[in-house]
Formats: C-alpha cells, sequence, structure tokens
C-alpha cells in the first residue's frame, strides 16, 4: 500500500471532513492545548471528569487530516471511561505506532484506534497521530496546560 492508502482511508477521511465531539465543552474539569509545529497540528482538548471518570469530552483544533481524525475518533472512544483504562489504551496504542513498521504488532485491542495502525509506516506522520492523545494526557495530569511536541 503506498501512502496515500494507508494515511487516509475512507474512516480517516471521514472524521476528517465531520469530525466529531467538535467544540468547546462548558463546563469542563480539564484542559490542555497541543501544538506539533512540525506539521502545524493545533488541538485543544476540554474534558468533563467525576471522580475517575470521563463524563464528557470535546476538541477544537487546526491541522492536516491526520491529527483531526485523531483527535475525533479519539473522542468517541473516551466516554464513559475510567481515566487507568484510557492510560491503558494510550499505552497500547502509542507502543503499536512507535514500533518498527516490520516489527509485528497487535492492534486486536485497539478498536477503532487500529485504522491508525499505518502511520507507523510513516514517523513524520507519527506525531499528528498522536498529538491529541498526549494532549489528553496533559490535560489528565493537569487541570489547565499547553504541550509542545518537539
Ligand atoms: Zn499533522
Amino acid at each position: 500500500m503506498d501512502e496515500f492508502d494507508v494515511l487516509y482511508q475512507e474512516v480517516i477521511l471521514d472524521h476528517n471532513k465531520n469530525p466529531r465531539n467538535f467544540g468547546t465543552l462548558d463546563p469542563f474539569t480539564h484542559k490542555a492545548v497541543g501544538h506539533n509545529p512540525l506539521c502545524g497540528d493545533y488541538v485543544e482538548i476540554f474534558l468533563f471528569i467525576d471522580g475517575d471518570t470521563i463524563k464528557d469530552v470535546k476538541f477544537k483544533g487546526v491541522g492536516c487530516a491526520i491529527s483531526k481524525a485523531s483527535a475525533s475518533i479519539m473522542t468517541t472512544v473516551l466516554k464513559g471511561k475510567k481515566i487507568e483504562e484510557v492510560k491503558d489504551l494510550f499505552e497500547r496504542y502509542h507502543t503499536v505506532l512507535t514500533s518498527k513498521p516490520d516489527e509485528p504488532v497487535d492492534v486486536s485491542n485497539l478498536g477503532k484506534l487500529a485504522v491508525f495502525a499505518g502511520v507507523r509506516e510513516f514517523p513524520v506522520r507519527v506525531k499528528c497521530a498522536t498529538l491529541p492523545w498526549h494532549t489528553l494526557m496533559e490535560a489528565l495530569e493537569k487541570k489547565d496546560s499547553v504541550l509542545k511536541m518537539e
């Protein structure tokens, strides 16, 4: 498969065109801003957390199709999840995306996120796909923060 096939699958194009949970959350309990200067991706994540459960999430941002689709798909899997579950999921997602292209990986427990597995073949794009997640982790750690991916 060439870069176009791998990176711009139908589901990615759909989420890029019609991002889910797009906008700001009011009220919110946690928020973070993430920026990937390499590509120009910018994302803001808003969370409403009650106890250890993510009750609601929204995002705003501009950037490439990969970063926007990644943020959109991420928001669809977060609602109702416990923070620990979300951290585990990010760990698995991150492991797959940062593995070498010829390394065998298990995407069976990634759910909808498996669509981004092919991104690992294009290292420059990995930051686009992980930016929303790194920003989410920032939001979970601190209540309001700004992240710049190096
Ligand atoms: Zn990007």
